[in-house]
């Protein structure tokens, strides 16, 4: 799937479940049983997201 800016989101159900799993361009995953907040959280990028071994560079 792919954000109007070109972004790459990924976003998976888990079989067997409600959850979806959703990974952001920036590495970071966020797992939610509602699609809508599963796309906030997406949207509301970089707010909550903690990509693993990713520096965004200096931030004040
Ligand atoms: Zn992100």
């Amino acid at each position: 799937m792919t954000s109007p800016t070109g972004e790459i989101y990924r976003i998976d159900w888990l079989p067997g479940t409600d959850i979806l799993h959703g990974t952001c361009h920036c590495g970071a995953e966020h797992t939610a049983q509602d699609p809508i907040e599963m796309w906030e959280w997406m949207l509301g990028h970089p707010e909550g997201h903690a990509p693993r071994g990713q520096e965004r560079g200096p931030e004040q």
